[in-house]
């Protein structure tokens, strides 16, 4: 007997739903959800395989259930005198975000958030029953703290959600605007910081600011500059207090065996890993000074990729670079399509299609 989801007793408002994703074509150039698309170095990988392939001889056994070892390594990867108490992973920031959701949000509750931003946000906020409200933007998709601070109030969410830098606009947020929110706000303030590495060597993460703020939460993740997007692994850095609050919300065992072993190996050579940051950030920038010669305009960015308006079509430009083998992310915002930096050959390979389509 044929069926369709429609048959099925599902709960009554993920009816009609369609699951969330950009999508995975297979073309020679990927630039639609802000990988790293540069090859991890041949050392690195051979290391990850030999981690691995010692957890596999252990595979009968459930794996550390507080992940102690990966814990100490992302502490240490961090710095600013942050220790493993104060560290928390999971399957990507993705379910790190959904778990603090899970253990803060949750029915009559809310959460802010600043549109444009990244999409999961409210999609997690609904899928744990919790309000998603929506603040607004000054211009050019900024957030100063006068903006945070009035928004904070006026809407009384239990949680406020800042992107820093932004998906998908690439906007900076500042540490000014963070700690007007963390000042403003009685409740959980969750800064994504997805994109860190990406920022201006200069500028300081969100992470200087956690001593003597216990309700500030940073996540982060090592799929975008860390090149792991494959192996699913997020992170968080709070108040130990955060940290016992999400052990009482997340399965058991939630990270394998396998995904521990191989974080901590890549984390030993996290400088290696992270050498193609600069070069993704020269290519950023030649994306940004293309589109500007050719008309387009791009948004300053201090990520991996780069929001450009100026697009009569944007789907028909989409569909233009899909036909040459490249794929792009077509948003919902009106005349704009966003990029990811790949390589030099990649980039070049975009920018080439574009000038031709142009
Ligand atoms: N936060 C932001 C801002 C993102 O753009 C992404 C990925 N696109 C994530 C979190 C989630 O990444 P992951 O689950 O791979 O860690």
């Amino acid at each position: 007997m044929e069926i369709t989801l429609d048959d099925l007793p599902i709960r009554d408002d993920l009816r009609g739903q369609s699951p969330y994703g950009a999508p995975q074509k297979k073309v020679r150039v990927a630039l639609n959800v802000n990988e790293n698309t540069h090859p991890i170095p041949e050392d690195v990988a051979r290391d990850i395989v030999e981690s691995v392939a010692a957890a596999v001889l252990e595979i009968n056994r459930y794996p550390d259930r507080e992940f102690t070892a990966l814990r100490e390594a992302l502490a240490g990867y961090l710095g600013h005198g942050i220790t493993a108490e104060q560290i928390w992973a999971a399957n990507g920031s993705n379910e790190v975000i959904q778990q603090i959701l899970q253990a803060f949000g949750g029915p009559g509750r809310s959460i802010l958030g600043f549109p444009p931003t990244y999409s999961m946000h409210s999609i997690i906020a609904k899928g744990t029953g919790t309000e998603w409200v929506e603040g607004r933007r000054d211009e050019g998709f900024q957030i100063s703290p006068e903006t945070v601070r009035a928004e904070i109030e006026r809407t009384k969410t239990d949680i406020v959600i800042l992107c820093g830098p932004n998906n998908p606009t690439g906007t900076p947020l500042y540490l000014e605007t963070i700690e007007a929110a963390y000042d403003a706000t009685p409740g959980i303030l969750l800064v994504d910081e997805a994109y860190a590495e990406f920022m201006p060597a200069d500028q300081p993460s969100a992470l200087t600011l956690l001593e003597g703020r216990p309700r500030l939460l940073v996540s982060r993740t090592m799929s975008k500059a860390f090149a792991f997007a494959g192996a699913r692994v997020g992170y968080l850095a709070a108040n130990p207090a955060v940290i016992d609050a999400l052990r009482l919300v997340r399965l058991p065992y939630h990270l394998s065996s396998l995904t521990q072993a191989a974080a901590v190996a890549a984390l030993r050579h996290a400088d290696e890993m992270l050498a193609m940051v600069d070069d993704i950030k020269l290519q950023r920038d030649r994306i940004v000074d293309t589109l500007a010669e050719l008309g387009y305009q791009p948004w300053p960015t201090w990520s991996n990729f780069v929001l450009f308006g100026g697009v009569d079509d944007p789907h028909d430009v989409f569909e233009k670079l899909l036909e040459r083998g490249i794929i792009v992310r077509d948003l919902a915002i009106p005349g704009h399509l966003r990029v990811s930096a790949g390589t030099e050959a990649e980039t070049t390979a975009f920018l080439e299609a574009l000038r031709d389509i142009k």
